[in-house]
């Protein structure tokens, strides 16, 4: 083994900070509810809705829950008059509910007529999302498209040009690869393909700023499913514009695979400071809650140190010194009972998202995991004496021991919070 390099002096090793965002900044209003994208707001968290619009109460219900478990703007389907109709009954429903998160409404093929033909969802919806591949064809395609443009600049909403590689514009591709075709050195079908995403997303923008949309009020997204793709496109259509980028791998899956991808490409791109609002497209597993891409979406940003929703639960993952799964089942607890007090918290003890709690298995890690926290347990390892050191804030404050130390640390860290973030008589 060559030692050398060990005994160089350190050099001072940089932080791995985010680089800053450098984007517009758009704003999606409800009320007095602002929702600011871009430029140095925080990078936001979205999420679509999976009812049929047309069941007024279920989209109520799920835009709640998608709401209060962290989605700042929540999209909706509007496919057919029947869903225009029932928007603005939504947002009532949800005005009622004290909800006030912002919705965006997903328009498609016929997303002019219903604009133009329902001016309460028009008004009701606080942004739009319009794909250019799918307004419309031909000469069809720009009448169409502005119809929409000019909906958003008379009720003054912001839009999103939101392309995907499934629903590309073909026409343009067609005339890029046919243009590709007659280069000396054709560029790779994909490198087409990244080149059409990109092109088909600013002509647009392009466009709705000749029709009387303001910079400001543009987003925009390139989705495909691929990591690396996703990468690619982003960063070059970083370098190309400044609008605010919605950013998101698109039909990322189920489960791991879904969650894995999306925080692959996502947290490549945060890092760089590309992106300024997420979503995370995961397919539900059956009986899955809907608000699984909420809580990974959270998961993601918090991860970068981007933004902070929830405590932060460190436990280890547990090895051969430790045989029972007590732990396991503390640090769940423990995780589980935090999530759950958020929405309650939030008001009532503000700072409280940004603390740290560990459960650790044995003694190898325990003790100095715990410490690094503001509140950690050092349970027994196998073959340990059966106690449980508790640190509070770095130092050691107890030891918990017999059956009862998982209801006992429970209560230690409601204590806790109450002390620390609680508001002082
Ligand atoms: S803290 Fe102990 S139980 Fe947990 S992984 Fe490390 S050695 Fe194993």
């Amino acid at each position: 083994m060559n030692a050398p390099d060990a005994l160089q002096p350190l050099d001072s090793i940089a932080l791995a900070d985010p680089a800053p965002r450098r984007t517009r900044q758009a704003r999606a209003v409800w009320g007095s509810r602002v929702v600011t994208i871009g430029g140095d707001a925080p990078v936001r968290i979205q999420s679509m809705t999976n009812t049929d619009t047309v069941d007024v109460i279920g989209t109520a219900i799920q835009v709640k829950e998608l709401a209060i478990a962290g989605s700042e703007l929540v999209r909706i389907t509007v496919n057919t008059p029947e869903a225009a109709e029932a928007v603005p009954h939504i947002r009532e429903q949800l005005d009622r509910m004290g909800i006030d998160v912002p919705l965006v409404g997903d328009f498609h093929f016929n997303g002019h007529r219903l604009l133009t033909e329902h001016p309460a969802m028009a008004q009701a919806l606080s942004k739009y999302r319009i794909n250019p591949g799918n307004v419309g064809k031909g000469d069809k395609r720009d009448r169409q498209f502005a119809m929409m443009v000019e909906a958003a600049a008379k009720y003054d909403k912001c839009v999103r040009i939101g392309v995907n590689w499934g629903s590309l514009d073909q026409e343009l591709l067609a005339q890029l690869m046919d243009e590709n075709a007659l280069r000396a050195e054709p560029w790779d079908a994909k490198q087409v393909m990244y080149q059409a995403l990109i092109q088909s997303a600013l002509s647009s923008a392009a466009y709705a700023r000749d029709v009387g949309l303001d910079p400001n009020q543009i987003i925009i997204s390139c989705k495909v499913s691929g990591v690396r793709d996703l990468i690619a496109v982003y960063r070059a259509l970083s370098r190309r514009c400044d609008y605010a980028l919605h950013l998101g791998l698109t039909e990322a899956g189920m489960g791991t695979k879904g969650t894995v991808a999306s925080a692959t490409a996502l947290g490549v791109l945060l890092q760089e400071g590309i992106g300024d609002t997420i979503r995370v497209s995961l397919t539900p597993q059956p009986g899955e809650a809907r608000t699984q891409e909420v809580v990974v979406a959270a998961e993601i940003l918090q991860s970068l140190g981007l933004r902070a929703f929830n405590p932060s639960v460190t436990a280890c993952p547990g090895c051969g010194r430790t045989t029972s799964t007590t732990f396991q089942e503390l640090a769940k607890q423990i995780d589980d009972f935090l999530r759950a007090q958020m929405p309650v918290w939030k008001a009532k003890y503000p700072g409280v998202e940004n603390m740290k709690v560990a459960v650790m298995g044995c003694i190898v890690n325990g003790p100095g995991e715990s410490k690094h926290a503001d509140i950690g347990i050092s349970l027994p390892g196998t073959g340990e004496a059966p106690a449980a050191p508790v640190f509070i804030d770095g130092q050691k404050a107890m030891t918990l021991r017999g059956e009862g130390i998982a209801t006992e640390f429970h209560a230690i860290v409601e204590s806790y919070i109450e002390k620390r973030f609680g508001t002082p008589p």
